[in-house]
């Protein structure tokens, strides 16, 4: 691989969005339909390494239909959201975080390592390039969305000698459509998401591909996402199809799942940890089943349970649903730690509270 520093070729739009009817889709973009005027790509090649980054127009990209990754789903992602300044700059939140995800994903789809820097350095010269896309408001941002597919053109099984890596952004709301104070959850007990030694520590399309029955599954039972048990016993909680899970006793202890291969490590999980520490409260990583939260949700032991990652940001639950009946977290709507930790977390994402964590990372 080549050491030289891979340099940027630059293709402005040549027909960008006009303010006007940008500044219409920017009023209520909702999630992931409104895109920016550019992309970043960079190809790589094993005997070449990675080559031809540009920022371009976010265009079709052509493809091969023997393309492996429309065959073997060789592909990963990342997901992190760019927010707008005070001093009309725009900053991102722990970048290299999701930077060094994307390298582990990488490892376990056997594929190349993007490395750290160009990761950033890719997103951030989107964010720059297409400024005028971040929305203004209290729940909005610039999701960036990073990702990765073999691109070979070959039918064999095997890892591909060609990826193409693509940055594109997309200007949004809140991720769930409901004005609901909490979501409801249904228990996928036919379904699992991830197995011990599978891609479930992986942020990668297939994973998503196979939690989507399960959560059509839930939507059909009038809930808003699906809620995944283990894959060995069946027992207990691992985490959403997209987002990881809090639980909030009486006596203001918490407990997440721990991670162990099955579950995401997601940025938003680790950064919600890190400040509950620093709150004082108790907080552990360890298993909690099922039967668990169903008994302690109706001794009123559990009073809070939510979600989190990067697009729903932290999310009450306010029901849980399954074959065997329904269960209502507290009051069912918002509780107050998990308010508090809420506006702890989004107060030094947006810039409202000193980061003394050094999370914030000023793209310009
Ligand atoms: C992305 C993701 C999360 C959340 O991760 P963040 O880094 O907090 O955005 C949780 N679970 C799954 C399955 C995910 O794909």
């Amino acid at each position: 691989m080549s050491k030289t520093k891979l340099q940027f070729v630059h293709h402005p739009h040549p027909s960008p969005v006009p303010a006007d009817k940008r500044a219409e889709l920017l009023k209520n973009p909702g999630f992931g339909r409104v895109f920016s005027d550019h992309m970043v790509t960079i190809r790589y090649h094993e005997s070449k390494g990675w080559y031809d980054a540009r920022i371009e127009p976010r265009a079709p990209i052509p493809m091969d239909p023997a393309a492996a990754v429309l065959h073997y789903a060789q592909e990963i992602f990342e997901g992190l959201k760019a927010y707008k300044t005070k001093d009309g700059g725009a900053t991102m939140f722990r970048p290299t975080e999701n930077a060094r995800r994307f390298q582990k994903s990488a490892d376990r789809l056997a594929m190349p390592s993007l490395p750290e820097e160009l990761f950033v350095e890719a997103c951030d010269l989107l964010v720059k390039t297409d400024r005028a896309w971040i929305p203004d408001g209290d729940g909005a941002s610039l999701y960036i969305r990073p990702f990765m597919f073999a691109n070979e053109i070959f039918l064999g099984v095997k890892p591909s000698s060609d990826y193409l890596f693509i940055v594109i952004a997309s200007s949004v709301g809140s991720y769930f459509k409901t004005d609901a104070p909490a979501v409801s959850l249904w228990v996928s007990q036919e379904f699992t998401r991830a197995a011990p030694g599978g891609t479930g520590a992986a942020k990668c399309g297939g994973n998503y591909a196979s939690s989507l029955l399960a959560q059509a599954e839930a939507t059909r039972h009038g809930c808003d996402q699906v809620v995944f048990l283990d894959a060995v016993e069946q027992k207990w909680v691992e985490e959403l199809g997209g987002m990881n899970i809090f639980f909030v006793f009486d006596d203001g202890s918490m407990v997440t799942p721990p991670l162990g291969g099955t579950i995401l490590p997601g940025i938003t999980r680790s950064s919600l940890l890190t400040l509950a520490k620093d709150k004082g409260i108790k907080v552990r990583e360890d298993r909690y089943s099922i039967d668990q939260w169903r008994t302690d949700a109706r001794s009123g032991r559990l009073r809070e349970a939510f979600a989190c990652g990067t697009a729903a940001v932290v999310t009450p639950i306010g029901t849980v649903r399954s074959k065997d009946g329904e269960f209502k977290i507290g009051n069912g709507g918002p509780g107050t730690q998990t308010e508090d930790l809420k506006s702890a977390l989004v107060g030094i994402q947006r810039g409202h509270t000193a980061d003394k964590y050094g999370w914030i990372h000023k793209v310009f």
